[in-house]
């Protein structure tokens, strides 16, 4: 593997274009910046023919995983195939060369696509009103989670407290905690579920709110749901869902039908944006009743003389520039109106049928710790492998990078010992998912862990000491 920077690659003298010499006399021109201001020296550009720059960017290029080359089977992430349609809507001139200042009567096409996809997805949780803003999951939540905040400062309630399961995405408790709350870890119970009665022990005049993932970070739908959310409703307290994990539920149920007040979507994740590289993405937060008056503004709303913004009555403010990232909402816009209604809920069926075939073909070779049908994604655990053999969940992700395929989540969720959270969406075929099957089976039958050790043999770094790597990255050869 070719792993020279392209500073490295650099030859003195060595040039891609070379015009002709001007021949035309330059116009004396007053300097545009300061005397003494300017360079003494060039820039230490590197040197390289045209050629030398496009093989090493297309090198580049494929040393790149993705959903578009292969199989990316990422727990929580919803790796899915994100249709090129979406990307011909989102380039479309009349969406990209809008500016973020038009006058909004000059802009219509734009609004009306903002409002009937805040349409679209409140239909989709059963929500009142959506807003757009929110830049990213963590981002909605935190927007939520201030939202309520301002709410019961309103009402004159001191509730400071949020209750996260111990099974949550790290993100619940962090934005709790940034949004100004305590966090409180609630235990689940045997079954990976949420316990009533922990539940219960905990709520009181001081809760804000439960934040709850479902399906669970597990892949299993709480089977109490409307329970859980009448017992925090019972106690004044707030229920949010963190909506992460929509493709699992796409037109077959709601988050409002089951009593919550509140839910952010990833559009990146279930309305099939690319992502994973830190690109731009949306959360969108759906919110009921006295809530919708705190949601951040500016919303699209529909008048008489068309569409224009508007901002709630007791509205938290703005939390993003302009109007989030509209780029990501033209996509979601398009996945939507492309699929429309049957095809939403064909997706989420598939998703969920994947994930539990491949649960099938694995659940012997590996410890299957929370049994049963699962949503879109699952939980197994290489424990008994590492007992045995001395094969850990990272021996295992390791394993699959040398066979070609990107690992699962490993070691999340945090109450599974050795984690592997495989999420297989929709958008893959049968054989593919047989292929992954049979690495897995693969790496599960190998006597000792010492083969896995080496791996991944042929990627452009082998093992690294993960600690090291991320503390001090050397990303100079
Ligand atoms: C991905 C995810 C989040 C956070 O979303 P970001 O867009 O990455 O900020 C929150 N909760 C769950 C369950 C998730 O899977």
């Amino acid at each position: 593997m070719d792993a020279q920077t392209i500073f490295e690659k650099s030859q003195p003298g060595r040039l891609g274009v070379m015009p002709p010499l001007s021949d035309v006399p330059l116009p004396s021109q007053p300097p545009m910046w300061p005397s003494g201001m300017g360079r003494q020296e060039a820039p230490p550009l590197p040197e390289l023919s045209e050629l030398d720059v496009l093989r090493h960017f297309v090198g580049l290029s494929q040393k790149n995983y993705s959903v578009d080359t292969q199989f990316y089977p990422l727990g929580s992430c919803t790796m899915k195939y994100n249709p090129r349609l979406n990307e011909r809507m989102a380039a479309l001139p009349g969406f990209t060369q809008l500016h973020p200042l038009s006058d909004p009567q000059q802009a219509q096409g734009a609004l009306e696509l903002m409002y009937s996809l805040q349409e679209a997805l409140g239909e989709i949780t059963g929500m009142e009103a959506v807003t757009l803003q929110p830049a990213a999951g963590a981002h909605g939540e935190l927007t939520a989670l201030m939202v309520m905040a301002a709410y019961f400062r309103s009402r004159g309630e001191e509730r400071h407290l949020v209750l996260v399961p111990d099974s949550s995405h790290g993100t619940n408790p962090a934005s709790a905690a940034l949004a100004g709350f305590q966090v409180v870890t609630l235990p689940s119970a045997a079954n990976g579920l949420v316990d009533m009665l922990a539940l219960e022990s905990h709520l009181g005049p001081q809760v804000a709110c439960l934040m709850l993932t479902n399906p669970s970070t597990l892949g299993h739908f709480e089977t109490q749901i409307e329970e859980i959310c009448e017992l925090c409703h019972r106690h004044g307290a707030l229920v949010y869902y963190d909506g992460a994990n929509m493709n699992a539920l796409l037109g077959l149920a709601r988050p409002g039908d089951m009593g919550f007040d509140m839910v952010h979507l990833n559009l990146h994740k279930t309305f099939s944006t690319p992502h994973g590289g830190g690109g731009p993405g949306s959360g969108p937060v759906g919110a009921r009743g006295p809530l919708v008056d705190f949601l951040p503004g500016p919303l699209v709303a529909k008048g008489e003389r068309g569409y224009h913004f508007m901002t709630p009555s007791q509205s938290i403010g703005r939390v993003r520039t302009f109007w989030g990232n509209f780029g990501v909402l033209v996509k979601a816009w398009a996945y939507i109106r492309h699929l429309g209604a049957p095809g939403l809920k064909a997706a989420s069926l598939h998703a969920i049928l994947a994930a539990n075939y491949l649960q099938e073909l694995l659940k012997e070779a590996y410890d299957l710790p929370y049994p049963g049908r699962c949503m879109h994604e699952f939980v197994l655990s290489a424990h008994n492998l590492k007992a045995e053999k001395g094969i850990k969940a990272l021996d295992v992700a390791k394993g699959l990078l040398e066979r070609g395929f990107h690992a699962p989540t490993v070691y999340f969720p945090l109450i599974v010992e050795e984690a592997l959270m495989i999420e297989p969406t929709e958008t893959e075929d049968v054989e593919t998912l047989e292929a992954f099957a049979q690495a897995m089976l693969e790496i599960a039958r190998q006597e000792t862990a010492e083969d896995l050790h080496q791996a991944p043999r042929h990627l452009p770094v082998s093992r690294l000491d993960e600690a090291l790597a991320a503390r001090r990255p050397v990303l100079k050869m």
